[in-house]
């Protein structure tokens, strides 16, 4: 039986499809170490969208490394009279973000240092060249980042997306005029992440309504469609692991625990595939 969040799914950006199998079989003869970069917008973003993709390729001895572009400084959900501000709420989602890289076995974490809800009013030349910095610092073989929609239309992970995908080519141009004292790096795979329209329903069961009112325009994740995800990654294994784990600590911010409060729907879903 297939079982709840047993996939994650992208969509391969540059080049073949079926990067990771290819990524599998070179792992025996590569004598350097492999390296996955996730760029996302938010704290949880690593967790809810790409947690599993991390937590399973670093068990599996591929470095992994995130760079997220704010604190989620604006993720307040709870009574407005207590929102303790930008600054320390900033401070509380980096340390949960911290907590959840260690479950999920990231080497590092690092900021680009933008306030959440802002990301895509940024001087985009100013992100552009911070994310050619840490490729070309980084070296990694594969990047993931949102798609295009932002998942569900948020602007951070939309602006994200853009700058990532632009970056990508910056760092591996002799043109660029960023950070030219470091060597220029071509990723090998960029992927973009393509929830399907089963994973929304899923999220939209747990969560409630993911919708975005931008410029008087309601935004909500439309879903993939199979056609369109090239890659399947199946992640259960590190989903039951990081759901233990989290239990008593940041559960706020990892998925996996998403799957026990939305078991039946998620079995409906499994039924599906
Ligand atoms: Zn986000």
């Amino acid at each position: 039986m297939e079982r709840p969040g047993k996939y994650a799914t992208l969509i391969s950006v540059t080049g073949i499809k079926q990067i990771w199998s290819a990524l599998e079989s070179d792992r025996e003869t590569m004598a350097e170490t492999l390296k996955l970069m996730a760029v996302l917008a938010h704290p949880d973003d690593e967790s809810l969208g790409s947690g599993g993709v991390l937590a399973k390729y670093a068990a599996e001895g591929i470095e992994t490394f995130l760079v997220t572009a704010t604190r989620g400084e604006r993720g307040w959900f709870g009574d407005e009279r207590e929102n303790p501000g930008l600054e320390a709420l900033g401070q509380i989602r980096e340390a949960e973000l911290q907590a959840a890289a260690e479950v999920l076995g990231i080497r590092s974490v690092n900021f680009l240092d933008y306030i959440d809800g802002e990301l895509d009013q940024a001087h985009p030349a100013e992100v552009v060249a911070k994310i050619v910095g840490y490729l070309r610092h980084v070296k990694p073989d594969v990047v993931v980042t949102f798609g295009p929609d932002g998942s569900y239309g948020h602007p951070d992970h939309i602006a994200i997306a853009q700058f990532t995908t632009a970056a990508i080519v910056e760092a591996a141009s002799p043109d660029s005029l960023y950070y030219r004292e470091l060597a220029l790096h071509s990723v090998a795979k960029l992927y973009y992440m393509a929830p399907s329209a089963d994973l929304l329903d899923v999220y939209q069961f747990v969560f409630g309504d993911l919708v975005m009112h931008i410029d008087g325009v309601e935004r909500r994740g439309v879903g993939w469609p199979d056609w369109q995800i090239t890659t399947q990654i199946d992640t259960w294994a590190y989903w039951q692991k990081s759901n233990t784990k989290h239990s008593g600590g940041v559960k706020r911010f990892i998925a996996p625990s998403v799957s026990s409060m939305a078991d039946g729907r998620l079995r409906a879903i499994c039924s599906r595939d």
